[in-house]
């Protein structure tokens, strides 16, 4: 099987997901990269993985169900583009013979979902959208510091060889970010470079892994003394309450350049 980043728009990264026939798709925004990666390896789309209602992420849906009668799959609790079939945390999709699992991840958008499978090509797969990304997370659009710190928790929790198919390549600017925070944090400083250099050469930095991120993303690092200790030093407060740490690493990244 092979997992392709199609690039679309200025950033964003569209999954492809095929064993040489059928294939899969998460978060469309644009039907034009996907039907060109179909019609170059001939095929046949099976299904659509929606993780949230963003234009960047529905704009191609339509075009691709009409053009080849896929099932799309996404969030129950958000509008897009129907007919649909709805999920939620508990339920799995079926798709190129593998099992997804579903888990609710609001706070960038209400209804916010992810999709999971332990086994993919010998470790497990993670499609997040625009809730987790390599060194950052999605911005608080409909949810509370509270809500996103959870989904966020959740998705620390999966297993560290996890591969983290994020929908954006923001990883240069969060880890430019995430050094404001942790400057002694040497795995960040040795992850940034290797990133520099990937893009230096025009590649992906996707997908990371969960052990990775546990390692040098600030937002999944609430309980770190140094990392609470910045990010009361930006907005004054104190204390180790770990939703309050996220509330002000989540505001001071917002006003970051
Ligand atoms: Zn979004």
């Amino acid at each position: 099987m092979k997992l392709i980043p199609l690039p679309a728009f200025q950033d964003n990264y569209l999954w492809l997901l095929h064993d040489g026939q059928r294939a899969l798709v998460v978060d469309p925004g644009d039907a034009g990269p996907v039907r060109q990666a179909l019609a170059d390896a001939d095929l046949r789309l099976e299904a659509i993985l929606v993780t949230h209602h963003h234009p960047d992420h529905v704009g191609g849906v339509d075009a691709l169900r009409d053009a080849t009668g896929a099932r799309v799959f996404g969030p129950a609790r958000e509008r897009i583009p129907p007919p649909f079939e709805p999920l939620a945390e508990g339920d799995t999709v079926e798709a190129l013979g593998l099992r997804f699992q579903v888990l609710d991840v609001p706070g960038h958008t209400a209804g916010h979902i992810a999709y999971y499978t332990p086994q993919f090509e010998g470790a497990p797969l993670l499609f997040c959208g625009d809730t987790l990304f390599s060194g950052g997370c999605g911005r608080l659009f409909e949810g509370t510091p509270a809500q996103m710190h959870a989904s966020l928790a959740k998705l620390a929790a999966l297993p560290g060889d996890t591969r983290v198919c994020c929908t954006h390549e923001y990883t240069l600017s969060n880890l430019k970010f995430a050094t404001a925070v942790e400057p002694g944090n040497t795995r960040l400083t040795h992850y940034r470079q290797q990133c520099e250099a990937r893009r230096s050469r025009g590649e992906p930095t996707l997908p990371s892994t969960i052990a990775l991120e546990r390692e040098v993303n600030p937002f999944l690092r609430t309980r770190e003394g140094a990392v609470a200790q910045a990010a009361h030093a930006y907005d004054g407060a104190d204390g180790n309450d770990e939703v309050a740490v996220f509330a002000a690493l989540r505001q001071w990244k917002n006003e970051f350049r």
